[in-house]
């Protein structure tokens, strides 16, 4: 392989079993990593440690293999690097770009439902309205020092100050690229760190692709608008952004997201009805 090919990644959670949405993204990945001559690694994100199970990052490697898909070594387990998180994280916090937030989820919606404008971040949550970022330093000391349950948060105000305003990156779809404005602004003071580890989704996404040399991130639209902030982070910690693709999601006959909590099949019960890998490759368009 050329030392400048691309590396791509299949990124999924163990927190359920894989089902076509995931057989889709896998695919493309390999697809795409293939065309262009490079590569796709396997990560797995299971900062979670309620919902993510061994038992599950093992099904899931199997019914990635059913597919006929198999990964280069090492694969990474995201549980198993949370003290780069936490550096990762601290490297913030020391330049004031993040804060600690006392606030519990009811007081965050019960916040946002009385503000005037009740803004709500791409996602559909309540936009956070900054109540712990103006606290007074020795009173959050305090609380810090006292053990009190606590996010982190990104300041973005103060971020974007710090990464200038104008965040772009390039997206690409087959021979085609063009660059995207990115708007982090959107997301609010969002949270980098769960009470619970030393980071988060975005965090550790971001700190990964550079660790893995992700060239080119192939990810559904459903995290697309999250790029905004990936671009922030990026920018703020001095990594490399990759280049996007987000593709379409497979929907389910009713034209919603593929998701366990609304009963879809899962690879693993389709396998049991006697459907073949590639029977569920040439519905996808991998024949
Ligand atoms: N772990 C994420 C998921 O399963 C995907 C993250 C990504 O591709 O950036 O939805």
């Amino acid at each position: 392989m050329r030392p400048d090919a691309p590396i791509l990644r299949f990124a999924p959670s163990p927190n359920g079993r894989l089902h076509l949405g995931h057989a889709y993204s896998a695919l493309l990945n390999d697809d795409l990593a293939r065309r262009m001559g490079g590569l796709c690694r396997l990560r797995i994100e299971d900062i979670d440690p309620v919902r993510s199970k061994p038992e599950l990052v093992e099904a899931i490697v199997a019914d990635l293999a059913w597919l006929g898909l198999t990964y280069p070594e090492p694969v990474r387990h995201q549980s198993r690097h949370m003290e780069s998180y936490r550096a990762t994280l601290r490297r913030l916090i020391d330049r004031g770009l993040a804060y600690p937030c006392f606030c519990s989820r009811g007081q965050i919606r019960a916040q946002a439902a009385a503000s005037a404008d009740n803004l709500h971040d791409p996602d559909g949550a309540p936009l956070y309205p900054g109540t712990c970022r103006g606290l007074d330093p020795a009173i959050r000391a305090e609380r810090l020092a006292s053990g009190e349950p606590h996010t982190w948060r990104l300041d973005t105000t103060a971020a974007l100050r710090c990464a200038g305003h104008r965040l772009s990156y390039e997206a690409f779809d087959g021979a085609e690229t063009r660059l995207v404005v990115a708007d982090p602004a959107r997301w609010g003071d969002t949270v980098i760190a769960r009470r619970d580890v030393p980071t988060s989704y975005h965090l550790s996404v971001v700190h990964d692709d550079a660790e893995q040399a992700i060239t080119h991130v192939v990810r559904g639209q459903d995290l697309e608008a999250a790029t905004d902030l990936h671009v922030l982070l990026q920018r703020l910690l001095d990594l490399p952004t990759p280049r996007y693709h987000h593709h379409a999601l497979i929907l389910d006959p009713g034209g919603e997201k593929l998701a366990k909590s609304r009963g879809s099949q899962s690879l693993a019960d389709l396998r049991q009805a006697g459907v073949t890998p590639e029977a569920i490759r040439a519905r996808l368009g991998f024949a």
